[in-house]
């Protein structure tokens, strides 16, 4: 099963996708088995983090700031190229296990759609993949 879904970010940032990923694993009733979240931008990403404490998810953006400033000796016109740094750091997708129908995640780990140059329309796409029995 794969589902597209849209985003529309405000600004740059960490936009909580996981009831949507986990949504999308109940539809597709897989009960053993993988979903892959894929974002389709290059300044753009997919990353699982923090749920609990909203503050991790600035210090992320402020370490990543911190790791990737915008520099005068980037040549690419669109002006942009710290948030390509980022999508390529932090990568376009995660892979989380599923078991006995639901996604395998910590208790403190959420699925984070990550902006890095918003404003913007954007969309990612869930594929789940698996079996729809329980496999022990
Ligand atoms: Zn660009």
């Amino acid at each position: 099963m794969l589902k597209e879904f849209t985003l529309k970010t405000d600004q740059e940032g960490l936009y909580n996708i996981t009831a949507r990923v986990g949504e999308t694993v109940r539809e597709s009733g897989v009960k053993d088995g993988i979903a892959v979240v894929w974002c389709p931008h290059t300044t753009g990403g997919i990353t699982v983090n923090e749920n609990a404490d909203d503050s991790v998810r600035g210090d992320l953006l402020l370490g990543l700031d911190r790791a990737f400033p915008d520099r005068p000796e980037f040549r690419h016109a669109e002006g942009n190229s710290a948030a390509h740094l980022k999508s390529s750091c932090v990568g376009v997708n995660q892979t989380i296990i599923i078991e006995k129908g639901k996604l395998l995640l910590g208790t403190w780990q959420g699925i984070y759609f990550c902006e890095f140059d918003g404003p913007r329309q954007r969309k990612f796409f869930v594929k789940v993949m698996g079996g729809l029995k329980h496999e022990s």
